[in-house]
């Protein structure tokens, strides 16, 4: 780009410019262990664990996985919810040197086997739930994996009743073949003198570094076919330590209540890497379950609670809302999606803390920008930028030039969070940045526009993605499920405004000549066979759908036509 015409970089005013320890991920947990050792860092349905058990365990974790030969970055996987082991597994993953990979819980056993492969994944960590195992099982089977790692949800506490999942029966578990492939949690763990891994003699487990991969966070990205966001230690440490910055409390020890998923990149950040930061609590809930995440955050007294719009919808909708105690509450932290105005204040209202809206994507390790957390905010912004964060807007058309002044552009990153590329998809890795003075920017695929005191509004999307609730839907995936079917010719899929969810999949459909079926017969084959979010609020049939010029369906024309847009 020339640079006379290159734009000026956005960055916050230097209030929030701190500097950040250059930790690496387990150094934040070794760090909080060391100053608070009987600080508690989970509690889990009542259970607490304190930060040197929490490492104790990772600390087994990492012997076990280097006596099996997990080498420096190899991948272990996490196919996990939110529970206690969670922790053991990822920063002792992370101690063995290895790189951890984030599988959703609600993967079908197509999803899960395909990032499995993709990512290489030689070891995966799982509970004994129905929901979870069976899968896994099937996965290990049909796929390179060499290892199954089974603990249960109440792995570091006795089973109790109060937990809402349902687990495989005892017969159930013991059905399992006794096989050399999977193993118990308990068997994965080998008791270690940590000093023979960090005393005087040659290291035994190969360190990681700040620049080594810590975790491959998987995305749809811009385009929808699922790649692995390569985030370094120094990425994702960089960024836990960026979101503690801007609190005017930062290092309060916060209570969290943690209910966001941990396999996704936002809990990641702001549930757990930034709460081990600030040596904190973690009161974490297997799945988001309304009436047990008020109930939680009241008895833990939690101080914070990151969270999608639809959760706190969710919440005000409940009738134990009227029952719960909020005081403890200072400040909410809503991402993943736009945050509509009657939500916040209807939350702020009830609960008297304060929501504030962030952005932020897989590609930035989780957190891009935030509204502060005291002080002038502006309702509709996803605030300004983190310390150490830079924006600018690009020209929607062209990104290789600035966006003209005072116009909406493709809103582009750069800052310590920012991802090393695609696992293994250099060629992706190409689009998903753009060059502006010789440096890299991330293109986000949001259009934004910021104004004078560096508040980004986010306006517009150029990828085309679904963000139903703070899940991600993209178009090419479902219609490629849609084609399957022997009735349909060609099918598109639109995100259309839904008042609960925000956006809804719903697609348009064109059938063969000799093949007949309803709208609702293909609505209910598709919906049996997509991921909870990817199913469409209904299937339209249509004569034609429109074309480009080059006979390419045109999902921009058709979303034109349908919304009158
Ligand atoms: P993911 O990589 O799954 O976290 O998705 C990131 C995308 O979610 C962003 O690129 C945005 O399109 C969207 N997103 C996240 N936070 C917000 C927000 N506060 N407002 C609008 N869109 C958001």
């Amino acid at each position: 780009m020339d640079v006379s015409s290159a734009p000026v970089p956005y960055h916050h005013p230097c209030a929030w410019d701190v500097a950040l320890p250059e930790l690496t991920v387990p150094q934040l947990l070794e760090r909080a262990a060391a100053e608070a050792p009987h600080a508690p860092v989970i509690d889990f349905m009542g259970r607490t664990y304190s930060y040197a058990q929490v490492l104790a365990e990772a600390r087994r974790v990492a012997a076990g996985l280097a006596s099996r030969g997990i080498a420096k970055g190899d991948r272990v996987g996490l196919y996990l919810p939110n529970v206690p082991i969670y922790l053991a597994a990822y920063y002792g993953a992370m101690m063995a040197g290895a790189v951890v990979v984030n599988f959703s819980p609600l993967y079908t056993v197509e999803e899960l086997a395909h990032q499995v492969a993709d990512s290489g994944t030689r070891l995966l960590v799982t509970v004994d739930v129905a929901s979870l195992l069976p899968t896994a099982l099937k996965v290990l089977d049909g796929s390179a994996l060499e290892t199954l790692v089974v603990g249960s949800l109440g792995q570091m506490l006795p089973w109790t009743k109060r937990i809402a999942l349902k687990v495989l029966g005892r017969k159930a578990l013991a059905a399992i073949p006794r096989r050399a492939d999977v193993s118990k949690w308990e068997d994965l763990l080998v008791e270690s003198n940590w000093s023979q891994f960090l005393g005087d003699g040659p290291p035994i487990l190969p360190a990681a570094g700040r620049d080594d991969l810590a975790l491959l966070q998987y995305t749809g990205g811009t385009t929808g076919r699922p790649k692995g966001a390569m985030l370094s230690h120094a990425n994702l440490a960089s960024n836990a330590l960026q979101v503690e910055a801007i609190d005017p409390d930062a290092g309060s020890r916060d209570v969290i209540l943690g209910v966001l998923p941990l396999f996704h990149v936002f809990a990641n950040t702001c549930v757990l890497n930034r709460t081990v930061a600030n040596k904190g609590c973690i009161a974490m809930l297997p799945r988001f379950d309304a009436k047990q995440a008020l109930q939680t955050l009241q008895r833990v007294k939690a101080t914070a609670f990151p969270g999608v719009p639809t959760m706190y919808q969710a919440l005000l909708d409940h009738p134990e809302l009227a029952k719960t105690d909020f005081s403890s509450l200072r400040v909410c932290i809503s991402g993943g999606a736009p945050l509509p105005a009657p939500v916040r204040d209807a939350w702020e209202e009830r609960t008297g803390s304060r929501l504030v809206e962030g952005y932020g994507l897989t590609e930035s390790s989780g957190v891009v920008s935030t509204n502060p957390y005291e002080g002038k905010r502006k309702p509709g912004t996803i605030g300004q930028v983190l310390p150490h964060t830079r924006v600018v807007l690009l020209d929607k058309e062209d990104p290789t030039r600035p966006a003209p002044d005072g116009q909406p552009g493709e809103l582009v990153v750069a800052g310590p969070q920012v991802m090393q590329g695609y696992w293994n998809r250099p060629d992706a890795a190409k689009d998903a940045f753009a060059e502006v003075d010789g440096e890299r920017w991330l293109r986000t695929g949001d259009v934004a526009v910021i104004d004078e005191e560096g508040f980004i509004a986010i306006v517009d999307r150029i990828k085309d993605m679904i963000a139903v609730g703070g899940f991600k839907v993209f178009p090419s995936q479902v219609e490629a499920v849609l084609v399957e079917h022997p009735a349909v010719k060609e099918a598109l899929v639109l995100g259309l405004p839904d008042a609960y969810l925000g956006e809804m999949p719903r697609a348009f459909v064109t059938l063969n000549d000799e093949v007949s079926a309803t709208g609702e017969e293909l609505a209910s084959w598709l919906n049996a066979r997509v991921g909870k979010h990817e199913r469409v609020s209904g299937v339209e049939l249509r004569a034609e759908l429109p074309k480009t010029m080059v006979g390419k369906l045109d999902r921009k024309a058709l979303m034109a036509e349908v919304t009158g847009a």
